[in-house]
């Protein structure tokens, strides 16, 4: 019998993906609200989210069919993982998954992006030009070469940051106390302060968990050095919204360049107090989370993380 299956986001996963999942589930691929998701998902054997449906242990237990949860993407903070294992739910994800990942450069390319276009101002020089302005002096920005990058969590992404950066004739220093192998020509340092303290632009790369939520807040944005620019593509929870907004205000932050912010669920229909911000002020660059959306970082994630749930009931099968 086919596994019935439910994807509610079927707008951040590719054609391939999808007709995949088609090919050898029954899929009901649907926009849906979390809510309609809640109500609709304990229906299905599985179900296939990225990371715009919170899956909570509400779709769980013993009234639930669910048996897997899918969901193409390294961070797991959507996820109640310690649910899910208690309810004998398997999760498909790709944290760890190395060698795969080595190969999905997409958030990566981005945070240089974003960094090279804060620093650059591209944005607003872009939105002068549309609305006829020809003129250099208001969009003067700074140069990356010769500065010092900073990059927390040194893992997949930070590395990929930093050999960029090194190449772009940066100095980069990064602190991850979990690792021993950093890129060559990064200078490791072995506290956060050492860094924060040190860099010119700071990078975040380390996952939302307990332990990094509020990463930086207001104390770790008063060791910061004046005029510091801050770049973040990890999760939104890492950096305290007050205290990213109080150095934007006070200029002790120069600029910002986010792919994420805190509590982003809430940002569909409603207003947060960071995009408020941006459309008062020119040195807050925001993206919806677009960091792993390439057509080749969505198609490759989803046709991997399929192969190996289908793969993994095979296995079972046999
Ligand atoms: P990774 O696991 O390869 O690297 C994370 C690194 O952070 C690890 O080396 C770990 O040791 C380090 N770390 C953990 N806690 C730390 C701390 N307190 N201080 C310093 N370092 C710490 O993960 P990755 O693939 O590089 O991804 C990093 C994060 O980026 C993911 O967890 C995810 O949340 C986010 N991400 C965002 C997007 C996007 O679309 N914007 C896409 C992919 C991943």
């Amino acid at each position: 019998m086919k596994i019935k299956m439910l994807c509610p986001e079927p707008n951040s996963f590719s054609q391939k993906g999808l007709d995949y999942a088609r090919y050898f589930s029954h899929l009901t691929a649907k926009t849906m609200t979390q809510k309609e998701f809640e109500k609709n998902a304990p229906q299905f054997d599985a179900v296939l989210v990225r990371f715009n449906t919170k899956v909570g242990s509400n779709i769980f237990g013993k009234e639930s069919n669910i048996k897997a949860v899918i969901s193409p993407a390294t961070g797991l903070d959507h996820i109640d993982m310690k649910s899910a294992k208690l309810n004998g739910v398997k999760v498909f994800h790709l944290r760890g998954k190395k060698r795969f990942l080595k190969g999905v450069s997409g958030t990566a390319e981005l945070s240089v992006g974003l960094m090279l276009s804060v620093m650059r101002k591209i944005p607003q020089s872009f939105s002068a030009v549309k609305n006829g302005i020809w003129d250099t002096g208001p969009f003067r920005g700074n140069e990356v070469a010769g500065k010092t990058l900073g990059v927390i969590g040194c893992g997949r992404l930070g590395s990929k940051v930093s050999r960029t950066a090194v190449s772009l004739g940066m100095k980069v220093i990064a602190y991850d106390p979990y690792i021993s192998r950093f890129p060559s020509g990064v200078e490791v340092k072995s506290s956060q302060l050492d860094l924060l303290s040190n860099a010119d632009i700071v990078s975040l790369h380390v996952p939302l968990l307990d332990e990094t939520k509020h990463l930086i807040s207001h104390n770790e944005v008063s060791q910061m050095k004046t005029g510091v620019v801050i770049i973040n593509t990890s999760r939104g929870a890492i950096i305290k919204t007050s205290a990213l907004l109080n150095g934007l205000n006070s200029k002790h932050i120069l600029s910002a360049a986010l792919d994420v912010v805190e509590d982003e669920h809430l940002m569909k229909g409603a207003t947060h107090p960071l995009v408020e911000y941006a459309c008062k002020h020119d040195n807050l660059l925001i993206t919806p989370h677009i960091g792993g959306a390439t057509f080749e970082s969505v198609e490759k994630t989803d046709l991997f993380i399929l192969e190996n749930y289908y793969k993994s009931i095979a296995d079972n099968d046999e």
